[in-house]
């Protein structure tokens, strides 16, 4: 590799947070497009899909947000504190509670460079491979581990182990860096047993965790800074819910790319009072085009419900091109991570309620249950139904060998409980090398034309033939 020296994944970022920083609270549209003109192509496909103007009132929050976590990451070093690397099944308010702590989600620097860098993070990916790693682990986390790995990005002082049981090949590349690299690594085992007594073992295994993390720190928890983080945090809670009531009309006044948005918040700044202002902004937006009437396309056609992840290497191919066609995209299990307000009477109370985010996380929730198949499917159909959504996508990314073990149940049985088709697609959710992004929409577009579209109109079909029957008034 001949790349220059500092050319990891949060140094690019960086530099390009600098710019997202620099710019105004809001930007006409003629300035958008002298924003995307200075950037190179991918750069700029990906901040055209952001400064949509549809979009942008919330893009631009959550662009800044994003540029000032980077920013508080690169700068903790100097200031005395603590990086510590999470993966994004484990809430970041756990790491906020700290004063000397400052939580760098690897999933979502992956994301945000696989979305919007150049070359897609490839070459971590790549540095990784060289090393010797097996390609089938899963590139959200190996391509920031690549990154870090080639020993020329920001180097973590500790890593959290959250997916031992959820997830092999996220536990087993987290652990390689850290025996590689010789950085700590601070264990939390989810117990596969969603029973009380297996939330009550998960709470002892918390507290051990905390415990741990003090010592490493040498800051004991203070239980008043513990609270000022978990009121934000709870007040990040109420704005989620009303955003999540806001996909229920159709069309759907929610941006596709505010799903996203809604999961870079969550996996980063949950706690902290730059979140709730985000995350304040995605609600108005989505209101106020709800009282417009607003929507990008001439009729929803369909209203997906991705059932895992999405695919995040061209968020103006995906996201923007969905919608402008009319395909909603109401959430995936990402942005499905129903938080819970925490009881913030004391210390003990605080701990339950982090204990319990830990527990009930995307991810964690459903690989790490005491059923795979079952948990998935349950939370899949309550979802389907409450949101009307008329079809689910399943992303089939290539390195999620857990759930591919038991998709064809889930898909048999969301089908067979709600009624909605399932469409499978194969492919790296941060990587067009295995499946492209074109190939992707010919494939939506195929099973929303040719599957979704008529099962509506056999519906509206039987509802008119119904009426004619029995003289019901339409
Ligand atoms: S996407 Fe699949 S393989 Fe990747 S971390 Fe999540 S569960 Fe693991």
């Amino acid at each position: 590799v001949t790349a220059p020296v500092r050319d990891g994944l949060v140094h690019r970022l960086r530099e390009l947070s600098d710019i997202i920083s620099a710019l105004p609270e809001t930007l006409s549209d003629a300035e958008a497009r002298g924003v995307e003109r200075v950037l190179p192509p991918h750069t700029r496909r990906a901040v055209h899909a952001a400064l949509a103007p549809h979009i942008r009132p919330a893009s631009l929050p959550f662009l800044k947000l994003m540029a000032s976590w980077l920013k508080e990451v690169s700068a903790a070093t100097a200031a005395g504190r603590k990086v510590i690397l999470i993966p994004f099944n484990f809430p970041p308010e756990v790491i906020h509670v700290f004063r000397r702590a400052v939580p760098l989600t690897c999933e979502v620097l992956t994301t945000l460079g696989v979305g919007v860098l150049e070359g897609y993070g490839e070459r971590y990916w790549d540095e990784a491979m060289a090393l010797g790693l097996p390609d089938y682990l899963c590139s959200s986390s190996t391509i920031e581990l690549g990154s870090i790995l080639s020993g020329r990005d920001l180097r973590p002082d500790a890593i959290v182990q959250s997916t031992a049981g959820a997830c092999d090949a996220n536990s087993k590349v987290h652990e390689f860096v850290s025996l590689h690299l010789g950085i700590p690594q601070l264990f939390i085992e989810k117990p596969a047993d969603n029973s009380p007594r297996g939330r009550a073992q998960h709470r002892r295994y918390f507290r051990r965790f905390i415990a741990e993390l003090e010592q490493l720190l040498d800051e004991p928890l203070d239980e008043a800074h513990m609270r000022e983080v978990l009121e934000q945090g709870n007040r990040a809670t109420d704005l989620y819910y009303d955003l999540y009531d806001l996909h229920r009309p159709s069309p759907c006044p929610v941006p596709n790319l505010l799903s996203l948005y809604s999961y870079g918040v969550r996996f980063t700044s949950w706690g902290r009072p730059e979140a709730v202002e985000v995350l304040q902004r995605m609600v108005e937006l989505s209101a106020d085009r709800l009282q417009r009437g607003a929507y990008p396309a001439p009729a929803e056609v369909a209203r997906t419900l991705w059932i895992y992840v999405g695919y995040y290497f061209d968020l103006w191919g995906l996201f923007n091109w969905m919608e402008e066609r009319g395909i909603t995209y109401l959430h995936d299990l990402l942005s499905l991570y129903v938080p819970r307000p925490v009881d913030t009477t004391s210390k003990a109370t605080m701990l339950d309620g982090l204990a319990d985010a830990v527990f009930d996380y995307p991810m964690t929730r459903q690989m790490g249950g005491s059923s795979m198949s079952l948990g998935w499917i349950e939370d899949t159909e309550h979802f389907i139904r409450d949101l009307n959504a008329s079809c689910a996508i399943f992303s089939g990314h290539h390195a999620c060998k857990q759930t591919w073990s038991v998709f064809a149940t889930v898909k048999r049985e969301i089908t067979r409980r709600t009624g909605v088709p399932v469409l499978a697609l194969q492919g790296d959710s941060w990587s067009p090398r295995t499946t492209s992004g074109k190939q992707l929409r010919d494939e939506i577009t195929g099973f929303v034309d040719t599957v979704v579209a008529r099962r509506a109109g056999r519906r509206r079909r039987g509802r008119r033939s119904r009426r004619q029957r029995t003289g019901e008034e339409g």
